[in-house]
């Protein structure tokens, strides 16, 4: 309904013709040459930057008669000739600066000389900066919720301000619009600032590195993905020699496939290398330590070459290079 509306507004408009009424706009403007009934050469660089961020340099400025046919003409000094401008801008700044008062109502707007009283209830009054009308917010907004307002609150809004920061700037009215607290929590901890700055201390650097291929295997396996591959596969097993650094990635369908990757991949690299894997290092994931894994692992190797680490260190993740990728993904 607005938007159909708002169509047949906007096809009533000549815009070869029709001037734009714009509070907003610092200068009456037009491209159209033939508009003005006196023009010179503007001096200055103005120029004026369009929605579509084109630019359109000032190029003469003069003076334009708008006629409505009848006998009410208006005479606007001091406008903008900008060639390439599509519509007529009607500034409402230069109207008010060369001494008329425009007065917007349902259906109109009048331009008005030498008022002499006005009858009518001033439901509120906005200000005029540089060539904006502006209605102001601060204080209506700010009244009507204050009530609700504590220092908890404005120690979020403030990015989480030290409390004691907080004191300082109510005392000394630093921040607009922050109301008189009184009261500040003591002791309070905040959940925000827990989050925020907590962290883990960083993993040191590695002293131990293998001298040999496949004197240890580095093993995770990452998902489920959210999106599964075509072939529906959502895990993959990693695997990274410590020697080498070479990586292999198997994509599995579910975590008990790890199991089996691993079986193939032992098989294969200790063939092609003609040496034996002798230590696997993963973290605590239920892939690496299920009955059947610690089964086949115990079988062929003595328990102690399987590593259980908490967490991974961040090293396995660095290099992406070197890697080689098995699996139909
Ligand atoms: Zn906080």
């Amino acid at each position: 309904m607005v938007e159909s509306s708002t169509l047949n507004a906007m096809a009533s408009i000549n815009f070869q013709n029709d001037w734009i009424v714009d509070s907003g706009c610092g200068h009456h403007l037009t491209g159209d040459e033939s508009k003005f009934s006196k023009l010179q050469p503007h001096i200055g660089n103005e120029a004026m930057v369009t929605a579509d961020n084109t630019v359109h340099k000032v190029e003469n400025e003069g003076t334009v008669v708008i006629n409505d046919g009848g006998n009410d003409s208006i005479t606007l000094n001091n406008v903008f000739h900008v060639p390439g401008m599509k519509k007529n801008l009607f500034s409402v700044p230069n109207a008010v600066d060369a001494g008329s008062s425009v007065l917007f109502g349902p259906h109109d707007v009048k331009f008005l000389l030498n008022i002499k009283f006005i009858k009518a209830d001033v439901m509120h009054t906005g200000r005029r900066v540089k060539d904006t009308f502006v209605l102001s917010t601060s204080s209506s907004y700010i009244d009507k919720v204050s009530c609700n307002e504590n220092a908890s609150l404005w120690h979020a809004r403030l990015g989480h301000v030290n409390f004691d920061k907080l004191k300082v700037m109510v005392r000394k009215n630093l921040v607009k619009g922050l109301p008189s607290l009184t009261t500040f929590p003591s002791k309070e901890v905040c959940e925000g600032c827990q989050f925020g700055k907590s962290h883990r201390l960083p993993f040191g650097i590695s002293q131990s590195r293998s001298k040999a291929p496949l004197e240890c295997i580095h093993g995770d396996l990452f998902g489920p993905t959210r999106t599964p591959s075509f072939s529906g596969l959502r895990y993959m097993l990693i695997l990274v020699d410590d020697f080498s650094r070479f990586t292999w990635v198997y994509c599995i369908k579910q975590k008990s496939d790890a199991f089996s990757k691993f079986q193939e991949f032992k098989e294969i690299v200790e063939g092609v290398l003609g040496l034996k894997i002798k230590r696997l290092r993963t973290d605590n994931g239920g892939e690496f330590i299920s009955d059947e894994f610690f089964f086949f692992l115990s079988s062929v190797w003595d328990k102690k070459r399987v590593v259980l680490c908490r967490n991974p260190p961040a090293k396995w993740h660095r290099r992406k290079e070197d890697q080689t990728s098995h699996g139909d993904m």
